[in-house]
């Protein structure tokens, strides 16, 4: 399987944007996955927040035929509570519908076309390391080869093996007292419908089809398939387990007695006809982790290999993505010999992923069924009637909130998301320049410049990174701003 520039060991979205990302760079690089042919398991259903405006400029909206840009969410849920957007000045939360299949196989055919070498049924069972490279052993057809690389990014999910074999540990908290059940079935009788995006349910009456609803047990939630059945998921917090092998399969009797407790009256479902697969899954416990490094030596973790938690939200391919995205263009920078690159990679990512550990957590909590949580809704309730309050929610979900750590006296746009408008001019592969002023002259090649209409221009000039996050801002023009420019080019590699 031979030598490489970067192993990626996954071939999950995560895995698969960096690969791609990478080989767009000109580097050479390896995706190997464990599995046989790409899940087929029904994950995730939308891509919401920064993560989306990641996707146009690399060409993947427009394989998933959505070409224009993301969607702007007039209505979002907070723990289950309606966030209203429709009415703020701009809405900060974007989202793209798309089954994680289809953007799986979107972000494989860019990776491949780029000149990845994707490799299936190849799974990675040792990692050692020395100052020179990265050796990777690498179980295909029964057989286990060496496989050397300058740099190995694991992107293989929760479980990650890379993260266990380079030491890498995974502190967090396990919420024991949670038991989720999620289920595709058909609801028979016009209970629900998808044309009004409404359901008449027993014990609760009429409510929005989509999202979460609490109820005096437990939690509700379901969502249409574009194949016709439903996705209902339920969510409980003082379940009798006695009657349920915890570690075996989920039968249909299970579950309706699982929504029977939540709705506190029977709601018939039946098995779906259609075509599969249909997901049926109970999980105990909802698990909050991110690993205490992101890297070891020439060893990185991306996607869920780095972090776990609740899905509530829909946060995890946001957080995911936007991982690939930034150590991408570092490792690129690293291959090509500047290995100072690499050195933002843990501290920037990890504040994204403790503000979401946190507004999970919080979001889950508030589906509970208890007093306290009662009366935290009805004050939550209260405070969503000020848009700021919506506005300041959405920009968390979106994952706007955070900045990246920037140098003292830095323009204000430092370490923050590229401005709206501007993220379909980004570059997988090298930062670019926009430039109103002087800074230009000078400017080192490879560094794309554009010069947009003034009016949607922040600052005079500005340089954002390919994973959309502004390295350097001036609103001034002429040698000090043309100066400011090389110094942050600099610092941006680590030179
Ligand atoms: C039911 C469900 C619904 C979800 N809904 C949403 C949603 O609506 N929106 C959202 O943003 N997120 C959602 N998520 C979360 C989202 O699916 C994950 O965050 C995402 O899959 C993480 O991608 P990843 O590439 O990091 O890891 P994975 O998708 O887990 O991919 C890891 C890959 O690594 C491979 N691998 C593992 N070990 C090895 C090894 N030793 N060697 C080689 N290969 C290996 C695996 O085969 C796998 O292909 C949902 C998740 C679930 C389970």
């Amino acid at each position: 399987m031979g030598t490489w520039d970067v192993v990626v060991v996954g071939a999950g979205p995560v895995g698969l944007l960096l690969g791609g990302d990478l080989a767009a760079a000109g580097v050479r690089v390896a995706v190997l996955d464990r599995s046989a042919e790409p899940s087929r398991e029904p994950k995730a259903n939308a891509v919401v927040g920064q993560a989306t405006r990641l996707l146009q400029p690399r060409g993947v909206l427009v394989r998933l035929g959505q070409p224009g840009p993301p969607t702007a969410a007039r209505v979002f849920q907070f723990g289950g509570l309606r966030l209203d957007l429709a009415d703020l000045a701009a809405t900060p939360l974007h989202g793209v519908a798309v089954p994680q299949q289809a953007l799986e196989r979107a972000l494989a055919e860019r990776a491949v076309e780029a000149g990845a070498r994707v490799r299936r049924s190849a799974e990675v069972v040792g990692i050692d390391q020395d100052d020179r490279g990265v050796r990777l052993r690498v179980r295909a057809e029964s057989a286990v080869r060496e496989v050397t690389a300058a740099y190995a990014a694991g992107c293989d999910g929760g479980g990650s093996t890379v993260r266990r074999l380079a030491g890498i540990g995974f502190p967090g908290v396990t919420d024991s007292t949670v038991v989720s059940r999620s289920a595709d079935v058909v609801v028979p009788g016009g209970v629900v419908s998808p044309e009004t995006a409404q359901a008449d349910l027993p014990g609760i009456g009429r409510i929005g089809l989509y999202g979460w609803h609490r109820t005096a047990r437990g939690a509700y939630a379901a969502l249409p398939r574009p194949t016709g059945s439903l996705l209902i998921s339920v969510m409980e917090w003082e379940e009798s387990t006695a009657d349920t092998d915890p570690d075996g399969a989920m039968e249909l009797d299970e579950f309706t007695a699982a929504v029977r407790r939540v709705l506190g009256a029977d709601l018939v479902v039946e098995e779906p006809t259609g075509p599969g697969p249909h997901q049926r899954r109970r999980w105990r416990g909802r698990n909050t982790r991110i690993a205490d490094s992101y890297r070891n030596g020439r060893v990185f973790l991306a996607g869920d290999a780095a972090h776990v938690h609740n899905a509530i939200g829909a946060p995890g391919l946001n957080l995911g993505l936007q991982d690939a995205a930034n150590l991408g263009w570092r490792l690129a920078a690293a291959v090509a010999g500047r290995p100072g690159a690499l050195a933002g990679y843990d501290g920037e990512r990890r504040i994204a992923a403790h503000r979401v550990a946190m507004h999970s957590q919080a979001q889950t909590a508030l589906l509970a069924p208890d007093g306290g949580i009662t009366a935290l809704r009805a004050l939550l309730t209260e405070l969503l009637e000020e848009p700021a309050v919506r506005a300041r929610l959405a920009t968390m979900l979106e994952g706007a909130d955070v900045r990246y750590p920037a140098p003292p006296g830095a323009h204000p746009l430092v370490g923050r998301f590229v401005p709206d408008g501007l993220a379909r001019y980004l570059d997988a592969t090298s930062p670019v320049l926009f430039d109103l002023g002087a800074a230009s002259t000078d400017v080192p090649a490879g560094i794309r410049v554009i010069s947009p209409d003034g009016a949607t221009l922040p600052a005079r000039s500005l340089l954002v990174r390919p994973d959309g996050y502004v390295a350097w801002a001036s609103d001034e023009d002429g040698p000090a701003a043309a100066a400011g420019l090389r110094q942050a080019l600099d610092a941006l590699f680590g030179d």
